[in-house]
């Protein structure tokens, strides 16, 4: 029920784990972290508590990375498990998502996506929407941005997603409809989060996105934010935060 993601100069894990302590309150029954150091991606997750996955992570794979997403599940679709938690990989590896929310129609979308082939390792409908994303990406030959939005306009429910891919290191995208999400904008990096305090000591300027927006974050790139069902584009009102 939380989520953290990290772009840019510094090393993702430390940020990455400590935001997820911070969004403990939230409540939650397993965590997990992705990091990216352009070469390959790395993921470890775990059922339970994140100092438990702190523990499992760091024995399981090296934590460098400058681009890194964590996340706290609270399960909905799937029981508490390590493959359930996410974060979770497309089928071929190269997209990898945190979700929090509730696909609603996921059953269908799984079902097509069966029928043209693709395989699923957990019960969430989290891996259905990942899928559904890489599925849209490769028959419509798109970019990641585009195949998000393209595939949230067949998702019926709610979510806060940070999604990224193998082939695009300086690049997240974020979108949101009913669960919050905050974009903390550094110099020369980015921070995504549940709410700002995973954040707050690296900058104070912040977005946060409406519902049905979607933003592609890119090192050294202004932010782009869209509405996801008319594809106009929103200027990014960017707040101080007074803490
Ligand atoms: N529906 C997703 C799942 O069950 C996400 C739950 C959450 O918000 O943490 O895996």
């Amino acid at each position: 029920c939380g989520i953290v993601g990290y772009i840019g100069h510094r090393e993702a894990y430390p940020i990455i784990l400590k935001g997820l302590k911070r969004l403990e309150y939230r409540g939650y029954d397993s965590a997990g972290i992705a990091l990216y150091d352009g070469n390959e991606i790395k993921l470890s997750k775990t059922k339970g508590k994140v100092a438990d996955l702190e523990q499992r992570l760091e024995k399981e794979i090296p934590t460098t990375g400058k681009l890194g997403i964590g996340h706290t599940r609270w399960a909905t679709h799937g029981v508490p498990n390590d493959v359930n938690s996410h974060p979770h990989y497309s089928n071929s590896g190269n997209l990898v998502i945190i979700h929090n929310g509730i696909i609603e129609n996921y059953e269908s979308l799984k079902k097509e996506l069966i029928n043209r082939g693709y395989t699923f390792k957990s019960d969430t409908d989290t891996e259905v929407l990942v899928n559904l994303i890489e599925d849209v990406m490769t028959n419509q030959n798109l970019k990641l941005g585009k195949a998000v939005q393209i595939a949230l306009n067949q998702v019926v429910g709610a979510y806060a997603i940070v999604v990224f891919d193998k082939n695009k290191p300086n690049e997240l995208v974020v979108a949101k409809l009913g669960s919050p999400l905050a974009i903390g904008i550094g110099e020369d990096e980015f921070f995504v989060a549940s709410d700002a305090s995973p954040f707050i000591e690296f900058t104070k300027n912040a977005i946060y996105l409406e519902d049905e927006e979607m933003a592609i974050i890119r090192l050294n790139k202004e932010i782009k934010i869209r509405k996801i069902k008319d594809d106009s584009l929103v200027n990014p009102y960017i707040q101080e935060l007074q803490i």
